[in-house]
């Protein structure tokens, strides 16, 4: 096919995308992800092993799900008033909610327009961007805070669909004041969703707001709690807005293997629980021991990664010292004004976060 049926043929908004960039991992202590770095006790495995030998691989998943939201609805404590929608990783839901809302008749409430924050979680932008919605971004203070100025004005002025709030947000690992969160829904004309995909490390939670606010849904994922290889996240909500989402789900978008691990793994929630908390205890350790790096300026996080700055204009000398030590971590310089000359560690095991402060002093000399 010759490049002008291209043109014809695709989308000036899809021809202008770069496809999600993933670096080359092989051989690297991985740092770069948010991933979480514990395995399974040997007993855990084997008991695992003995149930997936009887999954029903040469038939269709169960469309609903239903063994794996009644035990999700127990160990994470989902209201019964509210509705649970399960996505292929938390992106499918992103995806799926823009879907349901994209509009291009023009309507009286809202536009058809994504808004959140910058710099915040890119498939936000990135999804409504190939979905031909219009993306507003509105910038964060220099402190990472939520502007709520800017942020009310956007919102009047642009009237989002929905507005997406990370909380923690990535990549700046902070919680936003719950009030101007508060404030953000009470304004919002169209849905708000809080991303909590972060919430195992950060605790804190809007679940219960969403009994008081309609229009407010949460949205959860397995990913960050150790289980990012099984694609899974969840939708918390009113069962009006997510009926009308179900529609637009692809049926059996939840294979059985990612179904029968995930209840295995909630059945074993503690050992969950357990490693988050070695993650978080391992946060304060190298919050610690990066501050003392007089060079560098770092961020508190209430996720699992840390954000930090690195001496003017040497960012790229770091990001390739750390690699050539064979540490991979996410070098976020080109991704937004404010996080010029800045790197983002996940926290690991003590030791390849040792490792990694290891190689991060001989960057520095
Ligand atoms: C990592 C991350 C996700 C991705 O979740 P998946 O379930 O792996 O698709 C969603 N939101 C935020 C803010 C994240 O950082």
């Amino acid at each position: 096919m010759t490049t002008d049926k291209v043109k014809q043929l695709i989308r000036p908004e899809v021809r202008k995308l770069s496809s999600y960039h993933v670096s080359p991992s092989r051989g690297m202590i991985k740092m770069d992800a948010m991933e979480n770095p514990y395995t399974w006790p040997e007993s855990m495995k084997t008991q695992w092993l003995e149930e997936l030998r009887d999954i029903a691989v040469n038939r269709y998943p169960d469309a609903a799900c239903k063994g794996l939201e009644t035990l999700l609805r127990q160990v994470m404590g989902v209201p019964d008033n509210l509705s649970v929608l399960f996505g292929n990783g938390s992106d499918e839901l992103i995806q799926i909610i823009c879907m349901t809302l994209m509009d291009n008749e023009p309507r009286n409430v809202v536009e058809n327009t994504v808004l959140s924050v910058e710099p915040s979680f890119v498939m936000y932008r990135m999804i409504a961007r190939f979905l031909g919605m219009n993306y507003i971004g509105v910038p964060l203070n220099s402190d990472f805070s939520l502007d709520i100025n800017a942020l009310l004005e956007a919102i009047g002025r642009y009237k989002p669909a929905v507005i997406f709030i990370a909380y923690p947000n990535n990549p700046t690992g902070n919680l936003f004041d719950e009030h101007a969160v508060e404030r953000v829904i009470e304004q919002a004309p169209g849905l708000v969703v809080i991303d909590e995909a972060y919430y195992p490390f950060a605790k804190k939670s809007f679940l219960s707001k969403v009994l008081q606010y309609e229009h407010l849904l949460v949205m959860r994922t397995v990913s960050k709690m150790g289980l990012a290889g099984l694609r899974l996240g969840y939708l918390l909500g009113h069962s009006k807005w997510l009926d009308e989402f179900n529609k637009l789900r692809l049926p059996y978008n939840i294979n059985v293997l990612t179904q029968a691990c995930a209840e295995f793994a909630l059945r074993n929630i503690e050992e969950l629980d357990r490693q988050a908390e070695l993650i978080c205890q391992a946060r304060q350790v190298l919050f610690t021991d990066l501050s003392a790096m007089q060079a560098l300026q770092v961020y508190r996080s209430d996720a699992n990664f840390i954000l930090f700055r690195t001496p003017e204009n040497q960012v790229n000398n770091f990001d390739k010292s750390l690699r050539d030590h064979g540490i991979l971590v996410k070098n976020l310089n080109a991704a937004s004004l404010v996080l010029k000359d800045c790197l983002r560690v996940t926290v690991s095991t003590p030791q390849e976060n040792e490792a990694f402060l290891r190689a991060l002093r001989l960057s520095l000399v």
